[in-house]
């Protein structure tokens, strides 16, 4: 799954300004589009939205997010005032938004929501009873040694099946355990320094949190030398081995996976999709390895790690400390009804969406939106039956696969059912503990079951955008269907260029150096002659060579192949879009609107798209992990490549934007 985001966007409220939409009032007009089209198309914008202090990075998706937040944020207000006439859905959604808000009620019980799992860590005898202690805290979404969950079996894709990957770490990365240059070796200090506030917090003395916060250090280090990196992980072959759950007990006999499953409660099963073998030999030898106290400690920081900001203050704002600060370069905390609305939208989104989209979302927008994306896929059609370097047999393969995909827009048909979910006001911390537990036995329950084809998983709020290979559908929340990327006050050229452009991105997602190795029915199966893939890779070569050029913050260059997939998604993406409103204006001449033509207000609308301001913590961390490429590389990285963009503004060989070799695949 790809999604146009990677980190949760959280904005500040005294920054909002009005509606946000496609203005040419973002441009800075002095600037020359053919040497910068970034800074002509989202120079004032840069100049005029600074960095709320709360935030790590600002942008235009942020800003929307804003928008959503403060809709959210008053159907919460109403739905927690205790009116006897409230359906279910509000009781739940409502009550939930009450306690997390509560902050007195939080602050008096200080760490004791945590006692009944911190006790039964203590209460571990020998190590094979860490099985038992996994099954409780798996169940309440605490990320110790590994994920366990359901997913669709990557050969066999109508099928879900039980899947375990690696995982444990408290830093963003594997590499950031691992390497040795001055700022890494700074990041760590500073997370074993958190790490042992946070222990003595929940009352060890300072040299017991010292010791234990090295402890902690020396096992997610191992950890994360056994695990797979970032950029391997983007081959789906490296990442899928079904092996028997006997296969899985002799690779990492540390652990009783009997009772692990039996505790969890999963459907029986016989086999297991191993993302990555040598991680689990890994686990074993740490378990194998370290002392019971030890684990026992691990167990007690991931606890703590994973409950952080629904506890009292002095845990919460040393988690920002490090995490928001240090990590990102975030100057504040947000205010606690945001991290309010967020954390409803985490735990019970499907019940908050259904009063959001009813509000925010009517069923003509959802229909215009359809007509839009069926445009698009018209497009793709066309191009694939074009391309000169694609033989006949691959092509009529790839147009099986594109008239396969599901166009979700919106919402669900179905909203989830949170009857069975006690939301008990007071309970901030049972709430989250109890809406989890239901969300990780739901998925649990798939195990062998067919896979359900209309579930979504981004909530409707959600202002992101996600290509799933394993379903082979693109999904749009309501979230992002509202402008500045779709506008029905706009003309076709803005919102092709917004949103247009963002359907073409998920679409081309299926075609990109992942989602190719996917067929229609989301089988990891390979559909491409091998000279057919040598033709597809040369051409994503040059991607790479041209995104591993940028440098988003002082030497630090982004990882060409990190973000090949979001790169050529990006760069099919606008001209999909393009042609689609091209063949939409029909060749007739169109006024020019604020002084452009369609096609400059196209290039403008997609530049806009990606307006943004980055803290320097946040763009190195970003380069890291985000597989996405900044604002300004995602534009500029793009239009260079097109000759429909040199035409439009009518710049020459040899300038900047115009990009020399032009890169495309899609
Ligand atoms: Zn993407």
């Amino acid at each position: 799954m790809r999604l146009i985001l990677l980190l949760s966007l959280v904005t500040i409220a005294a920054f909002a300004q009005t509606a946000p939409g496609f203005s040419t009032g973002n441009m800075d007009m002095t600037a020359n589009p053919c040497l910068d089209f970034y800074q002509y198309a989202c120079g004032t914008w840069m100049a005029n939205n600074p960095i709320p202090p709360d935030q790590s990075r600002w942008d235009t998706l942020g800003k929307l997010q804003d928008e959503n937040l403060a809709v959210l944020r008053g159907i919460l207000e109403k739905a927690s005032a205790n009116d006897p006439k409230r359906s279910a859905v509000e009781q739940k959604i409502g009550d939930f938004y009450a306690s997390c808000t509560d902050e007195a009620t939080i602050d008096k019980l200080g760490s004791k929501p945590l006692d009944p799992e911190l006790k039964q860590i203590t209460a571990i005898k020998s190590k094979d009873q860490i099985a038992d202690a996994l099954v409780r805290l798996h169940l309440l979404g605490v990320g110790a040694f590994f994920n366990f969950t359901s997913e669709p079996d990557a050969k066999n894709s109508t099928q879900m099946i039980a899947g375990i990957d690696q995982g444990g770490l408290g830093l963003p990365d594997r590499d950031y355990y691992l390497k040795d240059d001055p700022k890494s070796v700074k990041l760590r200090e500073g997370y074993v320094a958190h790490v042992q506030k946070m222990l003595a917090l929940l009352g060890e003395s300072p040299a017991q949190a010292a010791a234990d916060a090295q402890a902690v250090l020396r096992i997610e280090k191992e950890l994360a030398k056994g695990s797979l990196d970032r950029v391997s992980r983007r081959d789906p072959n490296q990442t899928y081995h079904k092996i028997s759950v006997k296969e899985l007990a002799a690779l990492s006999p540390g652990i009783d996976w009997t009772k692990y499953f039996a505790g969890l409660g999963t459907p029986s099963f016989t086999e297991i999709d191993v993302s990555f073998l040598d991680f689990f030999k890994t686990l074993n030898a740490v378990l194998t390895n370290t002392s019971l106290a030890d684990l026992k400690t691990y167990l007690r920081w991931h606890l703590l790690h994973a409950e952080a900001t629904l506890l009292a203050k002095a845990f919460l704002d040393e988690n920002f400390h490090y995490y928001g600060q240090t990590l990102t370069g975030a100057k504040e905390l947000e205010p606690l009804w945001k991290r309010c609305v967020n954390a409803t939208d985490g735990d019970l989104g499907f019940a908050l969406g259904q009063k959001y989209v009813e509000q925010a979302f009517p069923p003509d927008a959802k229909a215009r939106v359809l007509g839009m994306v069926q445009e698009i896929e018209k497009m793709l059609g066309q191009d694939i039956q074009s391309l000169d370097w694609m033989t006949p047999g691959t092509k009529q393969q790839a147009l099986v696969k594109l008239r396969a995909v599901a166009n979700k827009i919106g919402y669900p048909d179905q909203w989830r059912d949170y009857s069975s979910v006690k939301i008990v006001r007071g309970e901030a911390v049972g709430n989250d503990e109890r809406a989890t537990e239901f969300e990780v036995r739901r998925q649990l329950s798939k195990i062998g079951q067919p896979v359900d084809p209309g579930e979504w998983t981004m909530t409707p709020p959600t202002v992101n955008a996600y290509y799933s290979p394993l379903h082979n559908n693109i999904n749009f929340p309501a979230g992002i269907l509202q402008p500045p990327f779709f506008d029905n006050r706009m003309d076709a050229a803005v919102n092709y260029g917004a949103i247009g452009a963002v359907m073409g991105h998920e679409l081309t997602h299926g075609f990109d150096d992942q989602g190719r190795q996917f067929d229609a029915q989301g089988n990891l199966r390979n559909w491409w002659t091998p000279q057919d893939a040598a033709e597809f890779e040369k051409r994503a070569e040059c991607f790479i060579k041209e995104y591993s050029a940028f440098t988003p913050v002082d030497g630090v260059h982004l990882n060409g192949k990190l973000t090949l997939g979001e790169n050529t998604a990006d760069n099919g993406g606008v001209r999909l879009a393009f042609r689609a409103l091209m063949t939409s204006l029909d060749g007739k001449p169109q006024p020019k609107i604020d002084g452009f033509t369609p096609q400059q207000r196209f290039f403008l609308a997609y530049g806009q798209d990606w307006c943004q301001n980055t803290r320097p913590e946040a763009s190195r961390l970003r380069a890291q992990i985000d597989p996405h490429s900044p604002g300004r590389d995602r534009v500029n990285g793009v239009i260079g490549n097109m000759p429909e963009f040199r035409e439009a503004f009518a710049c020459h060989a040899g300038q900047p934007m115009v990009h020399a070799p032009a890169c495309r695949v899609w």
